[in-house]
Protein backbone atom coordinates (compact mmCIF):
# COMPACT_ATOMS: atom_id res chain seq x y z
CA UNK A 1 0.00 0.00 0.00
CA UNK A 2 1.26 3.65 -0.90
CA UNK A 3 2.60 5.94 1.86
CA UNK A 4 4.82 8.56 0.32
CA UNK A 5 4.27 10.02 -3.02
CA UNK A 6 7.37 11.78 -4.75
CA UNK A 7 7.96 13.91 -7.30
CA UNK A 8 9.99 15.16 -9.01
CA UNK A 9 9.75 18.89 -9.88
CA UNK A 10 11.25 20.40 -13.00
CA UNK A 11 9.46 19.10 -16.30
CA UNK A 12 7.33 16.92 -14.19
CA UNK A 13 4.97 19.83 -12.30
CA UNK A 14 5.82 22.56 -14.61
CA UNK A 15 7.69 23.03 -18.62
CA UNK A 16 11.13 24.14 -17.06
CA UNK A 17 12.98 24.94 -20.50
CA UNK A 18 11.25 28.41 -21.37
CA UNK A 19 11.91 29.26 -17.00
CA UNK A 20 15.83 28.33 -17.69
CA UNK A 21 15.99 30.35 -21.07
CA UNK A 22 14.40 33.60 -19.74
CA UNK A 23 16.56 33.43 -16.57
CA UNK A 24 19.46 32.96 -18.36
CA UNK A 25 18.48 35.79 -21.01
CA UNK A 26 17.43 37.95 -17.94
CA UNK A 27 20.90 37.57 -16.12
CA UNK A 28 22.79 38.19 -19.52
CA UNK A 29 21.20 41.23 -19.57
CA UNK A 30 22.16 42.49 -15.89
CA UNK A 31 25.15 41.52 -16.53
CA UNK A 32 25.38 44.69 -18.83
CA UNK A 33 24.02 46.80 -16.19
CA UNK A 34 26.67 45.60 -13.39
CA UNK A 35 29.74 45.40 -15.69
CA UNK A 36 29.65 46.52 -19.18
CA UNK A 37 32.62 45.20 -20.05
CA UNK A 38 31.51 41.30 -19.86
CA UNK A 39 29.14 42.08 -22.90
CA UNK A 40 32.36 43.88 -25.14
CA UNK A 41 33.98 40.73 -24.39
CA UNK A 42 32.16 37.84 -24.21
CA UNK A 43 28.50 36.20 -25.65
CA UNK A 44 25.95 34.18 -24.12
CA UNK A 45 27.37 30.91 -25.46
CA UNK A 46 30.79 31.69 -24.35
CA UNK A 47 29.04 32.35 -20.74
CA UNK A 48 27.86 29.14 -20.90
CA UNK A 49 30.92 27.77 -22.29
CA UNK A 50 32.60 29.39 -19.05
CA UNK A 51 30.38 27.39 -16.75
CA UNK A 52 31.75 24.26 -18.12
CA UNK A 53 34.85 24.83 -17.89
CA UNK A 54 34.46 25.90 -14.19
CA UNK A 55 32.63 22.52 -13.96
CA UNK A 56 36.30 20.64 -14.78
CA UNK A 57 38.16 23.00 -12.58
CA UNK A 58 35.82 22.39 -9.32
CA UNK A 59 34.80 19.02 -9.60
CA UNK A 60 33.37 19.30 -6.23
CA UNK A 61 30.38 21.74 -7.03
CA UNK A 62 29.12 19.03 -9.76
CA UNK A 63 26.29 18.84 -7.30
CA UNK A 64 26.03 22.13 -6.27
CA UNK A 65 24.49 23.87 -8.83
CA UNK A 66 23.50 27.20 -7.32
CA UNK A 67 27.11 27.53 -6.11
CA UNK A 68 28.14 26.51 -9.21
CA UNK A 69 26.92 29.12 -11.39
CA UNK A 70 27.88 31.90 -8.59
CA UNK A 71 31.23 31.09 -8.69
CA UNK A 72 30.93 31.53 -12.36
CA UNK A 73 29.62 34.74 -12.52
CA UNK A 74 32.07 35.70 -9.70
CA UNK A 75 35.15 34.84 -12.43
CA UNK A 76 33.61 35.64 -15.76
CA UNK A 77 33.60 39.29 -14.24
CA UNK A 78 37.20 38.88 -13.02
CA UNK A 79 38.07 37.70 -16.70
CA UNK A 80 36.45 41.11 -17.56
CA UNK A 81 39.10 42.89 -14.93
CA UNK A 82 36.35 43.37 -12.66
CA UNK A 83 38.03 43.32 -8.96
CA UNK A 84 37.38 40.70 -6.95
CA UNK A 85 35.44 41.94 -4.13
CA UNK A 86 33.16 43.86 -6.59
CA UNK A 87 32.72 40.40 -8.49
CA UNK A 88 31.98 38.27 -5.35
CA UNK A 89 29.35 41.55 -4.74
CA UNK A 90 28.00 41.42 -8.22
CA UNK A 91 27.55 37.59 -8.29
CA UNK A 92 25.63 37.20 -5.48
CA UNK A 93 23.31 40.34 -6.23
CA UNK A 94 23.03 38.53 -9.23
CA UNK A 95 22.30 35.05 -7.92
CA UNK A 96 19.38 36.50 -6.13
CA UNK A 97 17.90 37.86 -9.21
CA UNK A 98 18.43 35.09 -11.08
CA UNK A 99 16.90 32.56 -8.34
CA UNK A 100 13.78 35.05 -8.38
CA UNK A 101 13.75 34.39 -12.06
CA UNK A 102 14.25 31.09 -11.33
CA UNK A 103 11.07 30.39 -9.39
CA UNK A 104 8.79 32.32 -11.81
CA UNK A 105 7.70 28.53 -13.01
CA UNK A 106 3.65 28.43 -13.86
CA UNK A 107 2.64 24.73 -12.63
CA UNK A 108 0.47 22.44 -14.69
CA UNK A 109 -3.13 23.01 -14.52
CA UNK A 110 -3.69 19.75 -13.34
CA UNK A 111 -1.07 20.04 -10.65
CA UNK A 112 -2.51 21.84 -7.66
CA UNK A 113 -5.89 19.83 -8.00
CA UNK A 114 -4.08 16.78 -7.82
CA UNK A 115 -2.03 17.99 -5.26
CA UNK A 116 -4.42 19.18 -3.30
CA UNK A 117 -6.30 15.62 -3.16
CA UNK A 118 -3.07 13.60 -2.68
CA UNK A 119 -2.05 15.75 0.08
CA UNK A 120 -4.60 14.83 2.34
CA UNK A 121 -4.50 10.87 2.07
CA UNK A 122 -0.20 10.22 1.21
CA UNK A 123 2.76 12.22 2.81
CA UNK A 124 4.29 13.97 -0.41
CA UNK A 125 7.82 14.97 -1.13
CA UNK A 126 9.89 16.64 -3.82
CA UNK A 127 13.12 15.10 -5.13
CA UNK A 128 14.93 17.58 -7.33
CA UNK A 129 18.28 17.55 -9.11
CA UNK A 130 17.67 20.98 -9.60
CA UNK A 131 17.64 24.14 -7.11
CA UNK A 132 13.94 25.39 -6.69
CA UNK A 133 13.02 25.72 -3.31
CA UNK A 134 9.53 24.39 -3.17
CA UNK A 135 8.85 26.97 -0.29
CA UNK A 136 8.45 29.78 -2.78
CA UNK A 137 6.16 28.37 -4.76
CA UNK A 138 2.45 28.46 -4.49
CA UNK A 139 2.04 24.64 -4.05
CA UNK A 140 4.22 24.67 -1.18
CA UNK A 141 1.26 23.65 0.86
CA UNK A 142 0.87 20.02 -0.15
CA UNK A 143 4.36 19.23 0.53
CA UNK A 144 5.30 17.61 3.62
CA UNK A 145 9.32 17.97 2.71
CA UNK A 146 11.58 19.08 -0.35
CA UNK A 147 15.03 17.39 -0.98
CA UNK A 148 17.64 19.09 -3.40
CA UNK A 149 20.67 17.37 -4.67
CA UNK A 150 22.66 20.11 -3.59
CA UNK A 151 21.88 20.28 -0.41
CA UNK A 152 22.76 16.50 -0.30
CA UNK A 153 25.60 16.16 -2.94
CA UNK A 154 23.76 13.73 -4.68
CA UNK A 155 21.43 13.35 -7.32
CA UNK A 156 19.11 11.19 -9.04
CA UNK A 157 19.54 8.60 -10.26
CA UNK A 158 21.96 8.28 -7.14
CA UNK A 159 20.70 6.28 -4.31
CA UNK A 160 20.89 9.11 -1.38
CA UNK A 161 17.89 11.85 -2.12
CA UNK A 162 15.34 8.21 -2.64
CA UNK A 163 16.41 7.28 0.83
CA UNK A 164 16.38 10.16 2.77
CA UNK A 165 12.58 10.43 1.74
CA UNK A 166 11.73 7.48 2.95
CA UNK A 167 13.68 7.57 6.32
CA UNK A 168 11.51 11.16 6.76
CA UNK A 169 8.28 9.57 6.02
CA UNK A 170 9.43 6.31 7.76
CA UNK A 171 8.22 4.03 4.89
CA UNK A 172 9.28 1.29 2.73
CA UNK A 173 10.57 0.94 -0.73
CA UNK A 174 6.95 -1.13 -1.88
CA UNK A 175 5.06 1.97 0.15
CA UNK A 176 6.81 4.10 -2.22
CA UNK A 177 5.14 5.79 -5.79
CA UNK A 178 7.96 7.78 -7.12
CA UNK A 179 6.77 10.31 -10.01
CA UNK A 180 8.96 12.12 -12.91
CA UNK A 181 10.13 12.89 -17.03
CA UNK A 182 13.46 11.28 -16.39
CA UNK A 183 14.08 7.95 -17.27
CA UNK A 184 17.42 7.21 -15.92
CA UNK A 185 16.95 10.12 -12.78
CA UNK A 186 13.43 8.92 -11.85
CA UNK A 187 12.30 5.60 -13.43
CA UNK A 188 15.97 3.95 -12.92
CA UNK A 189 16.96 5.42 -10.02
CA UNK A 190 13.67 5.25 -7.67
CA UNK A 191 13.42 2.11 -9.78
CA UNK A 192 16.18 0.13 -8.41
CA UNK A 193 15.61 0.66 -5.17
CA UNK A 194 12.24 -1.06 -5.56
CA UNK A 195 10.62 2.16 -5.25
CA UNK A 196 7.18 1.97 -7.58
CA UNK A 197 7.63 4.57 -10.55
CA UNK A 198 5.55 6.33 -12.99
CA UNK A 199 7.25 7.73 -15.44
CA UNK A 200 6.03 11.75 -16.71
CA UNK A 201 5.17 11.06 -20.38
CA UNK A 202 2.98 13.57 -21.41
CA UNK A 203 4.56 13.79 -25.08
CA UNK A 204 3.22 9.86 -25.14
CA UNK A 205 7.18 9.15 -26.66
CA UNK A 206 7.83 5.64 -27.05
CA UNK A 207 9.09 3.70 -24.24
CA UNK A 208 12.62 2.73 -25.10
CA UNK A 209 14.24 -0.86 -24.71
CA UNK A 210 15.35 -1.67 -21.21
CA UNK A 211 13.31 1.26 -19.28
CA UNK A 212 11.19 -0.27 -17.05
CA UNK A 213 8.71 2.19 -15.47
CA UNK A 214 5.54 0.23 -13.22
CA UNK A 215 3.57 3.24 -14.99
CA UNK A 216 3.55 5.20 -17.40
CA UNK A 217 1.05 8.73 -17.12
CA UNK A 218 0.91 12.00 -19.67
CA UNK A 219 -0.54 13.85 -17.25
CA UNK A 220 -0.37 14.00 -13.40
CA UNK A 221 -4.38 12.88 -12.96
CA UNK A 222 -2.96 9.26 -14.01
CA UNK A 223 -1.57 9.55 -10.65
CA UNK A 224 -5.59 8.80 -9.46
CA UNK A 225 -5.75 6.48 -11.49
CA UNK A 226 -2.72 3.77 -10.55
CA UNK A 227 -3.61 4.32 -6.29
CA UNK A 228 -7.18 3.99 -6.89
CA UNK A 229 -6.72 0.29 -9.46
CA UNK A 230 -5.33 -3.00 -7.47
CA UNK A 231 -2.35 -1.84 -5.78
CA UNK A 232 -0.25 -4.62 -6.29
CA UNK A 233 -0.84 -5.10 -9.85
CA UNK A 234 2.03 -3.59 -11.22
CA UNK A 235 1.67 -3.90 -14.90
CA UNK A 236 2.39 -1.04 -17.00
CA UNK A 237 -0.31 0.55 -17.65
CA UNK A 238 -1.14 3.92 -19.34
CA UNK A 239 -3.52 7.05 -18.68
MG1 LIG B 1 12.58 16.39 -14.37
Amino acid sequence: MIKLITFDLDDTLWDNMPVLIRAEQKAWQRLNDYWPETHKRLDPNSVFEYRLKVRDERPELKYRITELRHYSIKKILQVCDCPESRAEQIASDLMKEFLTWRHEVKCFPEVQPVLSYLSSKYRIGAVTNGNVDISRLNVSEYFDFSLRGEDFDSIKPEPTLFLKAMELAGVRPEETLHVGDCLKADVAGAGALGIRTAWFNPGDKALPEGAKPDHVIRSLTGILRILNSKEEDSLPESS
